[in-house]
């Protein structure tokens, strides 16, 4: 197998040096193991809280063992009844191109009729993330107005067309023309951040919607939160999703300045991890599953080709070089 390392805990934005391509022989599989070829790598945000040495929800990456994030392939060597050459899957074992697994760790694809790749995104972890911010954690009801930040990535994308069409406003914050154009093409109200401080982006999110928001998406954090602060209607509800906007910090942002607007608004503001979610996940692919195979839902796709562009394709989501999910194909 090849598999990418990491020899040391980045600080701040990660040099694209850091990542290490090894090369390892895999030993004879064992009773109750699968061996799969993977065919679609996930790069995700995520990723880089696990790359920064210390357990937050979930443990570091190991220094010099392979770096893990879901993965879709097929399997070509069984030694679990439960699965059998050419079964496609889903698990833990990426940014490798053969993965070796127990398979209570493997599971196989729904059967939706969706590109596998689907269930990486608009159908996996990222589209689920989507349905709970703005289901269960903002509890967003019919004709809400409804702000998302990082608006055409992979979980914001889904959020903004499933908040649409439950009638408000919906304004999505992104970062270049061809993302914001996307978003208009689909009744979203878009607004770029680029070039806007705080001040500015607040204005902005009033013209966009001068009768102010009832659930903030937030993806982002720093002044996308300060601007959404301002434009807060009584009793809305933030689900905080994401704080990309910090991941690569080096040292500890200023909490937003406006924070009271959180007292004077009445509002909430709920913090929640997917995975904590994750016995939804059959209602969310019956609700969501067959809207996106009738292509009701649109979903966008930035696929990097080979193993080796795994670290280039995850670095990507830092600078917004992608459009809806980003994926590595092998
Ligand atoms: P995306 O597909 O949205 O990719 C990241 C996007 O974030 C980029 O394309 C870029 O878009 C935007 N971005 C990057 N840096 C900045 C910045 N400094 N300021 C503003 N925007 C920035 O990724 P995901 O959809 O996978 O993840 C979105 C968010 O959801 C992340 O914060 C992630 O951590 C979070 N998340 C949380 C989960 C949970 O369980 N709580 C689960 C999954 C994801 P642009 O061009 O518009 O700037």
């Amino acid at each position: 197998t090849r598999y990418y390392t990491i020899t040391d805990y980045p600080k701040g934005t990660p040099e694209r040096d850091l990542f290490t391509l090894r090369e390892e022989a895999l030993s004879e599989l064992g009773e109750g193991e699968v061996r799969i070829r993977n065919r679609w790598l996930s790069v995700d945000p995520y990723m880089r809280g696990r790359m920064s040495g210390a357990k937050t929800y979930i443990d570091p990456f190991e220094l010099n063992e392979p770096l893990q994030g879901a993965a879709v392939g097929e399997v070509i060597e069984s030694r679990d009844s439960r699965f059998k050459t050419g079964d496609k899957v889903r698990h833990m074992g990426g940014w490798r191109d053969i993965a070796q697994l127990s398979g209570d760790q493997v599971e196989p694809l729904p059967s939706i009729d969706v590109p596998e790749q689907a269930y990486l995104g608009v159908l996996g972890m990222p589209g689920m993330t989507a349905w709970t911010g703005l289901n269960i954690i903002a509890e967003m009801k019919e004709g809400d107005n409804v702000l998302v930040s990082a608006a055409s990535g992979a979980v914001g994308s889904l959020a903004v067309q499933l908040a649409k069409a439950k009638g408000g406003t919906v304004v999505g914050i992104a970062g270049s023309q061809e993302k914001l154009d996307w978003l208009e093409a689909r009744g979203v109200k878009a607004v770029s951040y680029k070039g806007k401080d705080a001040e500015q982006l607040t204005k902005a999110l009033k013209e966009a919607c001068p009768d102010g928001f009832d659930v903030y998406y937030e993806n982002v954090g720093g002044d996308c939160l300060v601007a959404a602060l301002n434009n807060l209607n009584v009793g809305a509800r933030i689900a905080v999703c994401g704080m990309i906007s910090s991941y690569n910090d080096t040292e500890v942002a200023a909490g937003p300045s406006n924070i009271s607007m959180i007292l004077i608004r009445r509002a909430r503001m709920q913090g929640f991890i997917v995975f904590d979610h994750w016995d939804n996940y059959s209602r969310f692919l019956e609700e969501v599953g067959p809207q996106v195979a009738k292509g009701d839902i649109d979903y966008e796709e930035t696929v990097e080709e080979g193993l080796e562009q795994t670290p280039d394709a995850f670095l990507k989501l830092f600078t917004g070089a992608n459009k809806g999910k980003m994926l590595v194909r092998l």
